[in-house]
């Protein structure tokens, strides 16, 4: 009994100071960098574009232990970062609408999120974790030869689209199937992009993708033409372009924050240690919310990188 209540304080002490240290060693910097991580296939084995459902789940519980906290693209794009304070964004992406992101399983009569799916995954996480956050930008490929056109089970791609515009995930444009931008003169790199869109709008009446995430990584001949315009009548506009490595993005605060040349790191077990390394180390370098939204908050000594045009900016001495 006595040795029962001892091992209950020192587990009770344990645990304040845990949470104390890490309330302790993040004070707020939101000037620091955001991490998006760039999944491509869930499931097996693991390997170079492969992540296994049970690791990616354990990369959300390992984002969740340190303290990130999951945001929409769109938010970081709109500088609104409604996080709490100490916590710090990340962005989760899919690329290629591969069939582990997202499969649904028939049940006798009924149809469920496949719960080893990447979206099931997530769905199950954000149950259990309410607070961790509900977000993920899915780049799909709709005229991709199988299995990746929009996750292969061509009778729900209707049904997984709009589930994905109703649930807080994001919807971005891979282009019709992942061609490579720099190869192309401008009418088949704006048909590619515009014809993505279209293809997504038929499942999702008027649903405008805000990014572009670029195939093999590659940019067109001139950067305009995959930032808006238009193809056989259809508009596009986006406000982002995502690249395929290149480390943490810059706050959006930053001087240095290019949404049309946003870096990603790719989600391989050796990317993912060294970067939470990283930060783990380099705390100060780490995007940390002050919990006020309509605030930046930023070290006084990083002043000269925030952006000119910020409003209601609030320097801080640490
Ligand atoms: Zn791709």
């Amino acid at each position: 009994m006595r040795l029962l209540l001892v091992g209950a304080l020192i587990l009770t002490a344990a645990l304040l100071l845990a949470s104390f240290a890490g309330a302790e060693s993040l004070a707020p910097n939101e000037l620091g960098r955001v991490m998006i991580l760039e999944y491509h296939k869930i499931d097996y084995p693991e390997e170079r574009w492969t992540r296994t459902p049970e690791n990616f789940r354990r990369d959300l519980e390992t984002l969740y232990a340190r303290g990130y906290r999951l945001i929409a693209l769109g938010d970081l794009l709109d500088g609104r970062i409604a996080l709490p304070a100490g916590t710090t964004p990340v962005i989760l992406t899919f690329d290629d609408s591969s069939p582990g992101q997202f499969r649904y399983v028939e049940e006798n009569t009924a149809v469920e999120i496949d719960p080893k799916s990447a979206v099931g995954i997530l769905e199950a996480f954000a149950r259990e974790h309410p607070d961790f956050g509900h977000a993920a930008v899915f780049f799909v490929l709709p005229a991709a030869d199988p299995p990746n056109r929009l996750f292969n089970q061509p009778a729900y791609a209707g049904k997984k689209l709009q589930f994905l515009a109703s649930h807080g995930y994001e919807i971005g444009n891979h282009t019709l199937w992942h061609a490579n931008l720099g190869k192309y003169d401008e009418a088949t790199v704006r048909a590619q992009i515009a014809g993505a869109q279209q293809w997504i709008q038929r499942h999702v009446p008027a649903y405008k993708p805000r990014a572009l995430a670029l195939p093999h990584g590659v940019y067109p001949k001139d950067v305009s033409w995959a930032r808006s315009g238009s193809s056989k009548g259809v508009m596009y506009s986006h406000d982002a372009i995502l690249q395929v490595s290149g480390g943490p993005a810059p706050s959006p605060f930053a001087r240095a924050f290019d949404p049309l040349r946003l870096p990603r790191i790719q989600a391989l077990e050796s990317e993912l240690r060294h970067w939470l390394g990283y930060f783990e180390r380099h705390p100060g370098e780490r995007f940390v919310s002050d919990g006020d939204p309509a605030a930046v908050t930023v070290p006084a000594t990083l002043r000269g990188r925030v952006r000119s045009d910020l409003q209601n900016l609030h320097l801080v001495e640490h």
